[in-house]
């Protein structure tokens, strides 16, 4: 059916993903809902029984071989792709400490940044600590930027069977390069002139190595490892150097594949577990802004970054 629009939402079986799914859904979009967990998808499956137009398929999307199977799912069910949104995301830290109190300085410090100020998100204070492990960061690195990149090169010759493609990659403020206090991140992912994916993924295995340093070499110290002295961003650091090699990418796969709509939007501060469920935000109206990239006709921007007043304005 040429009218019929088909889409897969990753890392979806909560929060943003399945309420992109059920908006899709709900406006006659047919929707492959992806999540990671066999059991979680079934969960999934449960909560938005009403909807026929859902299907659901496992999707790890740092695992190759899931990635290829939803390929070939899309391709026998549908045999073509319309729209693919890269929602799956991890944090890349751990909480030590009490999550409350955690919550309510997340929540003061994201609200004053979100109202135009450049002050440091995410400051963590008082009993609330948020730890980068190894394992986190690897898994940060592996999900949030490679398993995007991963994602979206194996469903392009899907995409491009469609008369009308596009990308949403979901991304975040916090991959805004006024976070990276390193000139040379900076330098290199905003020379648009310049940029390659080799130049992004140098920065993404820069910034690994420095925190391999670092923890391997026991000097988990912050302040004193190659962290600190490479200027890499005092907290959260991995999400938001990802963030901004997802920003970067977005404009780069934009280039190099003409015919796609391809944008990076950030949902807005949302409540779901990503933030410990802080946030103005919920998730219904956090989903606006990437449903409208979704669903925007042809000829929109393509490979830019969009807060959510950018796209909820166009
Ligand atoms: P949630 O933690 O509720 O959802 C994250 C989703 O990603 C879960 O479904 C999770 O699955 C899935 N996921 C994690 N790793 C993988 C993987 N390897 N393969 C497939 N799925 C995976 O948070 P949100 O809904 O808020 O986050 C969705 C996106 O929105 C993320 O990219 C996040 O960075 C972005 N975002 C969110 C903001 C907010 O304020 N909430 C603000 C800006 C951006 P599982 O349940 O199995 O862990």
């Amino acid at each position: 059916d040429a009218t019929q629009r088909y889409a897969l939402v990753t890392g979806a079986n909560k929060g943003t993903g399945f309420e992109i799914c059920r908006q899709l859904a709900s406006k006659g979009v047919v929707v492959v809902l992806a999540a990671r967990d066999e059991k979680r998808v079934i969960e999934a499956r449960e909560k938005l029984k009403e909807l026929d137009n859902v299907v659901f398929h496992q999707l790890d999307v740092v695992d190759p071989a899931s990635v290829a199977a939803v390929f070939e799912f899309i391709k026998s069910k549908f045999g073509r792709l319309d729209i693919l949104v890269n929602n799956a995301g991890i944090r890349g830290v751990e909480v030590d400490g009490d999550v409350s109190v955690l919550q309510e300085y997340i929540e003061a410090d994201n609200v004053s940044f979100l109202a135009g100020g450049q002050a440091e998100p995410f400051h963590v204070k008082a009993s609330g600590k948020l730890i980068e492990t190894l394992k986190g960061v690897d898994e940060c690195v592996e999900t949030n930027y490679y398993g995007a990149k991963r994602v979206t090169e194996a469903l392009i010759p899907l995409l491009q069977l469609s008369h009308s493609p596009r990308i949403v990659n979901v991304s975040s403020t916090l991959g805004c390069l006024v976070l990276q206090p390193n000139e040379w991140v900076k330098r290199v992912l905003s020379s648009k002139g310049r940029l390659t994916e080799e130049r992004v993924d140098e920065v993404v295995q820069q910034f690994l190595n420095n925190f391999c340093c670092d923890k391997i070499g026991h000097t988990s110290n912050f302040k004193e490892g190659k962290l600190e002295e490479k200027q890499w961003p005092p907290h959260l650091a991995a999400y938001k150097v990802l963030k901004a090699a997802l920003n970067a990418y977005t404009w780069l796969a934009a280039q190099k594949y003409p015919n796609i709509c391809i944008n990076a939007v950030c949902p807005g501060f949302a409540r779901t577990d990503i933030t410990f469920n802080a946030g103005p935000l919920s998730e219904v109206e956090a989903v606006e802004a990437p449903v409208k990239m979704a669903l925007l006709p042809y000829g929109g921007p393509s490979g830019s970054f969009l807060h959510r007043s950018d796209a909820l304005s166009l």
